[in-house]
């Protein structure tokens, strides 16, 4: 259940700069002189916006794994988009902590080139929080890899893709933004094809386009880097994939 999971109460109140301290926001530096904030009397504590300051990263988290599992996907991400924050979350506490973990490692053995400092991974139950962690458009990229099926009916409410949440999503994704799924039930393709082309805000991405870019880039990586989908390969398994764009939402008459 969820009374463990501790959630920001809005996206302001994230602490990011504890997951990615190589980007926090740096406080000026000793005899630096400190931007003067004129309503403040002097030696009064900090007030709300140098705390929200403290938590806060040079820029903003864009790509979500979310049901992250082990991060192959977040490894594969952090290089192939070194630019790019990109964040696993993972609703499992031992699964989330080896995620953490490896990224600790990893960091450290690259620290001369800050590589891996571009990624992190957070215990969250999705399902629930989402926009607790994300503004209004805040995301390009969602990435759904081999979500839980819950073959049956009666559990089909766990699942990850519902109409409630194709709105959660396009809420956090920007217009012009992705959503990228796989799966190897073929039943499961068909209830997020179904639910995405049944919702206003996406649209389904096919043919060439599937192949270019950096929508070619992200369907070739998740369908080759995550746990699940390296499983699937090595039995020769089906892999059902699909992309939904974020649309601009409809013009008001
Ligand atoms: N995406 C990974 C891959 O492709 O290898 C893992 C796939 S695994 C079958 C599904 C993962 O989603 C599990 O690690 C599970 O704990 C996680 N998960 C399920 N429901 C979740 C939720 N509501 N919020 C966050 N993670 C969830």
């Amino acid at each position: 259940s969820d009374h463990a999971l501790t959630y920001p109460k809005s996206p302001a109140e994230m602490n990011w700069a504890s997951l990615y301290p190589a980007y926090a926001v740096k406080k000026p530096a000793e005899g630096e002189k400190e931007k003067v904030d004129e309503s403040r009397a002097e030696g009064q504590v900090a007030n709300e916006e140098d705390q929200r300051q403290a938590r806060s990263i040079t820029k903003d988290v864009e790509i979500a794994d979310i049901g992250c599992g082990f991060g192959g996907l977040l490894f594969a991400l952090s290089t192939a988009f070194p630019d790019t924050l990109s964040i696993g979350m993972e609703i499992r506490i031992s699964v989330t902590e080896y995620v953490q973990e490896k990224i600790r490692a990893l960091r450290s053995q690259n620290a001369e080139n800050q590589a891996y400092q571009n990624i992190a991974c957070l215990r969250a139950n999705t399902m629930k929080f989402l926009p607790n962690f994300f503004r209004k458009h805040q995301l390009r990229a969602i990435f759904l890899c081999f979500p839980d099926p819950h073959f049956k009916q009666r559990k089909h409410k766990a699942r990850i893709v519902s109409s409630t949440l194709c709105a959660e999503y396009a809420f956090v994704v920007r217009p012009g933004g992705y959503v990228y799924t796989i799966t190897d039930v073929r039943d499961l393709h068909e209830w997020m094809v179904g639910h995405f082309e049944g919702h206003a805000s996406w649209a389904r991405v096919e043919g060439q386009e599937l192949e270019e870019g950096e929508v070619g880039q992200c369907v070739a990586t998740m369908s080759t880097e995550t746990e699940e989908s390296k499983k699937v390969t090595r039995n020769n398994g089906e892999k059902f994939v699909a992309v939904f764009r974020r649309v601009e939402d409809p013009a008001w008459p």
